[in-house]
């Protein structure tokens, strides 16, 4: 569906991005990864998805928490692959603390990368879809971006702060060829939620698996993950013709989460 195209997807050495970046290979777009960790297992992904799906792919090892390394990451991408019909903004971290306790520097942090990276990334795209004349912005907030849970201060108001951001950029590229939609997942079981469930677990004294069935009764009706292949489906979907029309929404895939 994608040959030809190019996607940045930000934060796609592991988890959801990982998830997002092979959906889209999978259709055929040549591929800008972004995030960190194991040069050599980095290199294992980068080499593995060229081979399995026949499309470019680079990796961008760019520290998002700084504007000018995100804007740069940009315009690397369109310099070293020619275009940018895809953006995906989904790389983000979490800490949690009451209010009260919240470090300040987490709280930086948190602002930084998972709402101040959205906006320089999507700056940075915006003049080169506007010359193509299409684009696909796709933001990965959270439920936390509709709804909060305590403990959670900063990743909840920056998420609130993507799906609003989202808003403004569809209507500032309205008719233009270029959507923006966020999507909103709820716990998807990677090394984000992990740290989050042994945590639980040393609080209630129980196992790892004991642990991540209460987090998941707590907060979402289906009792199940939701999985990094799915996201990477709604990604596809949202950045086919099939959603032209589709722009400045926030789609939860929560499995009921936000419904009660
Ligand atoms: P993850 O920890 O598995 O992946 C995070 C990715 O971001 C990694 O590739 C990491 O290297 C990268 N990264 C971290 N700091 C970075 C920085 N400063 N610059 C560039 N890259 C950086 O987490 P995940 O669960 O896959 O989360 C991905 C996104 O999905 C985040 O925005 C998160 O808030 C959101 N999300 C996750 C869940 C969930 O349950 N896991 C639910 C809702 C939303």
């Amino acid at each position: 569906m994608f040959t030809g195209k190019v996607a940045v997807v930000t934060g796609s050495t592991s988890g959801i991005g990982l998830g997002i970046a092979t959906a889209l290979a999978q259709q055929g777009a040549d591929i800008v990864l972004n995030g960190f960790g194991d040069a050599q297992e980095i290199e294992r992904i980068r080499s593995t998805l060229e081979a399995e799906f026949g499309v470019r792919v680079a990796h961008d090892g760019a520290d998002l928490s700084r504007g000018e390394s995100v804007r740069e990451m940009i315009a690397h991408a369109v310099s070293r692959m020619g275009r940018i019909d895809i953006l995906v903004n989904n790389a983000g971290i979490q800490h949690t603390a009451s209010i009260e306790e919240f470090p300040v520097e987490k709280w930086d942090a948190i602002l930084a990368l998972n709402l101040s990276a959205v906006f320089h990334a999507t700056a940075a795209a915006l003049p080169h879809m506007k010359q193509q004349g299409s684009g696909r912005i796709i933001n990965i907030a959270s439920v936390h971006g509709l709804v909060a849970s305590v403990n959670k201060s900063a990743y909840v108001a920056a998420k609130h702060g993507v799906v609003g951001f989202t808003k403004a950029t569809a209507l500032e590229t309205a008719g233009t060829g270029i959507t923006a939609n966020a999507i909103c997942p709820g716990w998807v079981r990677t090394a984000l939620v992990e740290q989050q469930i042994t945590a639980l677990a040393q609080r209630k004294e129980t196992d790892q698996e004991s642990a991540a069935r209460a987090l998941l009764a707590e907060k979402q009706p289906s009792l199940q993950f939701v999985t990094p292949e799915q996201i990477g489906a709604m990604v596809v979907f949202l950045a086919s013709d099939a959603a032209a029309q589709m722009t400045g929404t926030a789609l939860p895939v929560d499995g009921g989460w936000t419904a009660r």
